[in-house]
């Protein structure tokens, strides 16, 4: 075999020399000075595309256990995907048996693996017959480790490893595309911490990665797969779901992330406790392109996160107008003080064994005058997102110690504190000052805290509790049983009061409870310590029962009475020895929502509006129908794209009863909704809009005989959400 080199040829030829070329005894002196530079090798195969020759330093980097001489080529030096399409594979090249260069190969498996440059000649026999291949190969495992690790830090945010921002977008945007086609659902959902920032203020910086690194580990173990978990920044996350639409599984995912996520933490030795609120959005029905979908995702978080924190929440369209009320609420609520629109109701606390009652708890209530009477579940909120709330509750704390300082005999009051009234060093003067001015006695007074107060256990909540405790007044926690529920920091802090929450108790009464076994061994745990527990939210006579039975020392409900206003409170409070004969349903029903509001009932390719009166997960009033037999099967429309398939179960004259195909499930904020929807897709199938809603103000559509007829959407759209059931 003859080597022939192109530059030193010409190079011969200027110089007038003879033809260049080497002989055997050159071409083993040059073969072994190319085997001699690391990394580079020579190949030959034979006609069959077996390897005939491999350099010993090439050989040395394959895995021992592989017979590499005279296996086929292509099968040692494997092809690979390079993500970036250009996967030419060796087998072709070969088959074609012509000359390739540079071909991305790879050899070994896991950390084995190896990858080369492989180029190659092919090479004829003396009578011109094709006579394999023989090239080079060199190994460049190095620089695609390093470009490798290169992309991975473009792609991961360095604290965590979880997926960055841009890579998130990236693929969200890249799913979103496919599934498009292919009409597939995606959800997102976006996880905030809450108190995060409390835990990086005190415990110091490093303790705030070393917590986002537990987070993130939390979430890999629930989601499985750490490639579609991002860290957006902050305290902020971000998990792709491909493929689920259901909003019953996705809100089983997002408590369970919750709960997850509000255990304690162990931070280089000290103990923290943060939340998570998270906000959910499904493509295609909340948005079809990354923007809109994450913008959607965003607005359900927000509203999560003000909701109460803790909880998740599902993008509706009225969170688009959501924010511009409460901007308007923000503004009001500046002047409401000062207009003297706040005022305190009272709402009777009574002893769990005699109905006596014992005190009372003050609840803020306010009186605007074009929305009517405000809840604090909405306002407060508000109030603590600014500096607000340390104002607003310094008015209550005063306006409850000077109303209670005229209640008759012992009786006390309790006042919500809200944690950045608690945190703020001035706060136990405001106490002593509202005692000081009003005159109530120290213990008639209660505070009442929640668990956000101890997000982390450090000196300053402690000094807080001794300065609080030394000025006489009682304390009590109170919402126990949402979010953390730890029963560690009831050792240390000075509780006089458990305060259990209503969602705990509800649910109790059911056959089998597990909160049942719960609230037994905390009202155990408190007459242990010598604290008082009061069960709140009690509406029905067998969750009274059953409270009275676990021993729960007081309890607050619309059972014995609502909050009511303070002159009423104080009138009541005049009978000696007031007591108040529990009176409610007997028994806690699937939990009923009350309220008046329209929606569709689709009968036949008929679209009736109706009124929704209360609605559970299973059922349903309805009331604008008339003469509906017993058994009829409709559909009721929801809005939203939200179907469901309603049997009629009982007729009362212009209401009907109905029971619900599919449960509803939680919409994460106190309602109810469907677990599916149409797909946008089959609204555009259908010949529709995407964003189609039948509404009272778009309908009618044509009417026929005093009905609404929506024929392309019952028969159409209708008929395929529901296939199969109607
Ligand atoms: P909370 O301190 O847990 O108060 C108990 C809430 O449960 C009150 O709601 C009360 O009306 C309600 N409730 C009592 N019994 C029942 C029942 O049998 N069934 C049902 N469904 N609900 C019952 P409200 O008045 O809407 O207050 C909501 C929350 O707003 C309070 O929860 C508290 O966290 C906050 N809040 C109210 N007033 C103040 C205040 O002056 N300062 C601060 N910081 N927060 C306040
Ligand atoms: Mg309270
Ligand atoms: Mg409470």
């Amino acid at each position: 075999m003859a080597w022939n080199f192109g530059r030193t040829e010409k190079k011969g030829r200027e110089a007038g020399e003879a033809a260049n070329a080497i002989g055997a005894e050159d071409a083993r002196n040059f073969c072994r000075a190319v085997e001699g530079i690391d990394g580079l090798g020579l190949w030959a195969s034979d006609a069959e595309g077996r390897i005939r020759y491999l350099s010993d330093k090439a050989l040395a980097r394959l895995p021992a256990a592989i017979a590499v001489i005279g296996s086929p080529l292509a099968d040692i030096f494997q092809t690979f995907d390079d993500g970036a399409g250009s996967g030419r594979s060796l087998r072709f090249a070969l088959s074609r048996r012509s000359r390739f260069e540079k071909l991305a190969v790879c050899t070994g498996e896991g950390a084995q693996r190896r990858w080369w440059l492989l180029s190659g000649e092919a090479q004829t026999d003396e009578g011109g017959r094709f006579d394999g291949f023989c090239g080079l190969c060199s190994e460049i495992t190095d620089e695609r480790r390093i470009a490798e690790e290169n992309s991975r830090e473009a792609m991961h945010d360095p604290l965590t490893g979880l997926l960055n921002r841009r890579e998130m977008a990236r693929m969200l945007d890249r799913t979103l595309r496919a599934y498009k086609a292919q009409e597939r659902p995606c959800a997102t959902l976006l996880i905030d911490l809450d108190r995060f920032k409390q835990v990086n203020d005190t415990l110091g910086h490093s303790s705030g990665d070393a917590l986002l690194r537990q987070v993130a580990e939390r979430l890999t173990t629930i989601v499985g797969d750490a490639e579609r978990i991002c860290r957006l920044g902050g305290d902020e996350f971000q998990i792709l779901v491909p493929d689920v639409e259901d909003r019953g599984d996705l809100g089983a995912l997002a408590e369970r992330i919750i709960a997850m996520l509000s255990q304690p933490y162990s931070v280089e030795g000290n103990r923290c406790i943060i939340g998570a609120s998270v906000g959910i959005a499904i493509a295609p029905f909340d948005g079809r392109d990354v923007d809109e979908l994450v913008r959607n995702a965003d607005l359900a978080l927000y509203a999560a996160k003000h909701g109460g924190r803790g909880r998740f929440r599902f993008f509706s369209r009225e969170l688009l107008t959501a924010a511009e009320d409460r901007r308007m609420l923000e503004e009001h609520l500046h002047d409401a003080l000062a207009k003297g629109e706040l005022e305190l109701h009272y709402q009777p606390i009574v002893a769990a064994g005699t109905d006596v009652v014992t005190g009372a708890e003050a609840l803020m209530r306010w009186n605007h005058p074009q929305k009517g009477v405000i809840s604090p579940s909405q306002f407060i909120p508000i109030a603590e997102e600014s500096t607000m709330i340390c104002q607003i509750g310094e008015w209550a704390l005063r306006t409850a110690c000077r109303d209670a300082v005229d209640w008759p005999g012992d009786l006390r009051v309790a006042v919500n504190v809200s944690p950045h009234q608690f945190t703020d060093p001035g706060f136990p003067g405001i106490v002593a000052n509202a005692l000081a001015a009003s005159g109530l006695a120290p213990e008639r007074l209660e505070l009442e805290i929640t668990e956000g107060v101890f997000l982390a256990e450090g000196a300053d909540t402690d000094a807080r509790f001794r300065a609080l405790k030394a000025l006489g007044v009682r304390l009590a926690l109170d919402d126990f049983g949402t979010g953390y529920s730890s029963l560690g920091y009831l050792r240390t802090a000075p509780f006089d009061k458990i305060k259990i929450d209503q969602s705990f108790v509800r649910g109790t009464a059911e056959a089998g409870a597990r909160n049942e076994a719960l609230i037994a061994a905390i009202v155990a745990m408190a007459k242990a310590i010598g604290m008082e527990t009061t069960a709140e939210g009690i509406e029905t006579l067998d969750q009274l029962a059953m409270l009275r039975e676990l021993g729960v020392s007081h309890i607050q409900g619309f059972i014995y009475s609502q909050a009511i206003p303070a002159e009423a409170f104080l009138m009541a409070a005049g009978q000696p020895h007031w007591g108040i004969a529990p009176s409610g349903p007997a028994r806690q029903r699937d939990e009923r929502i009350s309220m008046f509001r329209w929606i569709g009932a689709i009968h036949e390719d008929h679209y009736y509006p109706v009124v929704l009166r209360n609605i559970s997960s299973t059922g349903a009033l309805i009331e604008g129908v008339e003469d509906v037999p017993l058994g009829t099967r409709f559909v009721v429309y929801f809005g939203e794209g939200q179907l469901e398939v309603a049997t009629v179960r009982r007729a009362m004259g212009e209401q009907i009863g109905v029971a619900f195909e599919k449960s509803l499930v939680s919409d994460g904020n106190g309602g109810l909704c469907t677990r599916t929807r149409i797909s946008p897709y089959d609204l555009i199938n259908a010949g529709l809009p995407a964003d189609f809603e039948v509404t009272t103000t778009r309908t009618p559509i044509a009417p026929r005989d005093g009905r609404i007829s929506i024929p392309a959407f019952t028969s159409t759209v209708g008929r395929k959400a529901i296939q199969g059931t109607l």
